[in-house]
């Protein structure tokens, strides 16, 4: 039996964007599954993914994913924690960006054939589309 989820969103564990990032998946795709990690792309775009990679195979089968959606979001402690020198908003962003697009191309080579899309929500629930 296969359920046709559509969706899989890819995202940090922050409590403090979670119920917002619910919202914003609610309106925007209705059916998704989430896959969630402290510092999203910062940890599966290498040590972790392989992680990430069995897990979007295994929802392929069972949920028919053709989507994946990465959704980053504003002041990730993660981040803060690993890049010791990291002083601003601006900095963040440019690594998260950086990261994502090093998962996005990694995911990409392996699964040609979904669609992607990533998005950062700030804290007061602003979503930015990229
Ligand atoms: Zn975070």
């Amino acid at each position: 039996m296969i359920i046709q989820t559509d969706n899989l969103v890819i995202h940090c564990v922050d409590y403090r964007i979670i119920e917002k990032l619910h919202t914003f998946c609610n309106n925007k795709f209705k059916k998704y599954d989430l896959l969630t990690i402290p510092g999203c792309s910062l940890k599966l775009k290498d040590d972790m993914y392989n992680y990430c990679k069995e897990n979007i195979d295994t929802l392929i089968k069972l949920h028919n994913i053709k989507n994946i959606i990465i959704i980053e979001h504003e002041n990730c402690l993660a981040y803060i924690n690993y890049y010791k020198n990291i002083t601003n908003t601006n900095e963040i962003i440019e690594k998260q960006d950086k990261n994502t697009n090093i998962l996005l191309n990694k995911l990409k080579i392996d699964f040609p054939t979904l669609n992607y899309s990533n998005y950062y929500i700030k804290l007061d629930g602003n979503i930015i589309s990229y």
